[in-house]
This record gives structure tokens, sequence and C-alpha cells, in this order.
């Protein structure tokens, strides 16, 4: 396992290969959108440089994860020599499906395909291959450079190999992980979205301020973050995406929140857009 091809550059994605070209492997990053992959080699040298100052790696380490990484906007160069895909980009299964597809038939017959997915079905994302047993979820968290967790969600096919192989690329990024059954959002996504949904609630009905909500949460229940807060990190429109396929699936108790639908609709997207439930300059 030398090189990971990484799909979408977004908040994830970026995260992504730079934890895995610090790891030690070697990294293409991909995005259909040329500005997306100049904000993400920016937001990655940015990282590395900072990551030298605060004295957590050394110079020599940057620059080694820096001859690691490429970046490119043609997934079929990204993964033509690829050992393992991780898949980041929205969260619409039709997408998903059409990149697997395509990955199917670009990447080589040993590589595994891993997708990032927050809550969706990776036995369904994997029926759209001739390889589902070589099909998986990996379930990074953001910052993924930071996050200590990986979820594996093993899809119907998904063979004990890969599960195997994808652990062993986890360890080496310093993660923890933990084996999930297949049902919608996991355990991480199915509680996180149903707390953040009812601090979103209770901010509609005046219960108490934002900060107050999250103030709250962090002191009275030991949260490192407030839901708000976390919801801005997250991005409101993911946010919502992930609320959508829950309630779909798992029912009334995901009903999204109007608040949320609301700031959606407003482009009121959190930290990425400058304002979400909070104010941040971008
Ligand atoms: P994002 O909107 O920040 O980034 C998605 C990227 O995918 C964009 O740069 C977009 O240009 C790119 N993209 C779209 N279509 C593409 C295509 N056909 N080929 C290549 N790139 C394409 O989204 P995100 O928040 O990084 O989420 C990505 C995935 O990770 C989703 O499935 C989401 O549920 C999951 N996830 C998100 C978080 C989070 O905190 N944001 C945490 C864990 C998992």
């Amino acid at each position: 396992m030398n090189h990971i091809a990484v799909i979408g550059s977004g908040t994830m994605g970026r995260g992504i290969a730079y934890t895995a070209a610090l790891a030690g492997f070697s990294v293409t990053l991909q995005d259909i959108r040329q500005e997306a992959i100049e904000q993400a080699r920016s937001y990655i040298d940015r990282q590395l440089d900072k990551s030298v100052e605060k004295g957590h790696i050394r110079a020599e380490q940057r620059d080694i994860a820096r001859n690691h990484l490429s970046y490119t906007t043609q997934m079929q160069e990204a993964v033509a020599k690829t050992d393992l895909v991780i898949e980041a980009v929205l969260e619409m299964m039709e997408l998903k499906i059409n990149i697997f597809q395509q990955l199917d038939e670009w990447a080589p017959s040993h590589a595994i395909l891993a997708t990032n997915t927050s809550t969706m079905s990776p036995t369904e994302i994997a029926a759209s291959t001739k390889r589902p047993s070589q099909c998986v979820a990996m379930h990074f968290f953001n910052p993924a450079h930071r996050m200590k967790l990986i979820e594996i969600i093993r899809g119907l096919n998904t063979s004990d190999e890969t599960v195997e192989i994808v652990k062993q690329v986890a360890e080496k990024m310093g993660k923890e992980t933990v084996e999930v059954n297949e049902l919608p959002g996991f355990v991480t996504s199915r509680m996180n979205c149903l707390i953040g949904n009812e601090a979103m609630n209770m901010l509609m009905e005046g219960v108490a301020s934002a900060e107050d909500i999250d103030k709250a949460l962090k002191l009275g229940l030991n949260h490192p973050m407030g839901p708000l807060e976390l919801a801005d990190l997250v991005g409101l429109d993911s946010r919502l995406r992930n609320m959508e396929y829950l309630y779909h699936h798992l029912g009334e108790k995901y009903r999204p929140s109007p608040l949320l639908v609301k700031y959606v609709k407003a482009g009121r997207l959190g930290k990425k857009s400058g304002q979400g439930f909070y104010s941040y300059t971008i």
C-alpha cells in the first residue's frame, strides 16, 4: 500500500490528503474544479508550515510530505497507479455511484475503493462496481489530521481482507478505528445529527442563545465543542444533506430543523461561507 488517491479536495478531501502524506503515503488529490485544487494546495502548504512552527513535525517531514503530494483535475490520471482511493465528494448518492463506476473502470484491479460518506450505504455504492468485495466506507472526521477516529463500515460484500487493509492504513495514519455494521448514519453521524438538530430547534424556540446552548453542552455535558459551532465547522449544507438522508431512511426524529433549512437557503453555510450560527472572517 503506497499510493492513495483522494477524490474531492473540499473540507474533508484536503485534510485526508494532508494526513496521508504526513503518514508516508504518496498522495494524489483530485477535484473537478481547478479553484478547489488551488485552495486545497494552499491550505495543505499552510498546515504543513504551521505544524513545523508549532514543533509538531520537523522541517524534513514537511518537505517529504510536500514531495509526496500531487494535484490534478483528471480522475483517470489520479487513480491510474493507485492502491487505495478515498472518495470525499458531496454527500449525494447519484454522484458517488457515478464516481465509483468511473473509479472501477480506471483504478488498477487490486485497488480498494473507499468512500468517506457520513451517512450513506457503502453496499449501494459498491453495487455499481464489479469489485464490491474491495469497497468499504472509511469515515474520517473534521479536521481529518486532528481527529483520532476512523469509522470503518462494511458493505454487504466487503471482504475481511479489505477491512484488514484499511485498518492498517488507518493505523499508519495514527488513527483508532471502530468497525460498524451498515445502517444509515453509522454510530457517529446518527448520534451527532440528532444532538445538532435538537440544538438548532432549541435556538429556534428561544430556549437559549447559540453561545449559551454551546456553553451548556461544553461545560455541563463535557462536549469538547458545542453542537452549533460543530455544525458550522462541518458546513450547514453538508449537515442538511446528512439530515435529509437520515430523515428519509430513519424517519421523523431526523426531520431537519427548519432553522437549518432556512440558513442553507440564505447561503449561511457555516465557517466556510463566513456566516452560520456564528460569524467568521474568511
Ligand atoms: P465539500 O463540499 O467541502 O467538498 C466536496 C468537493 O467535492 C468539492 O471541492 C467539489 O468540487 C468536489 N467534487 C464534486 N463533484 C466532484 C467530482 N465529480 N469529481 C471530483 N470532485 C468533485 O464537502 P465535504 O464537507 O468535504 O464532504 C465530502 C464528503 O465527506 C461527504 O460525503 C460528507 O458527508 C463527508 N464528511 C464530511 C465531514 C465534514 O465535517 N464536512 C465529516 C465527515 C465526512
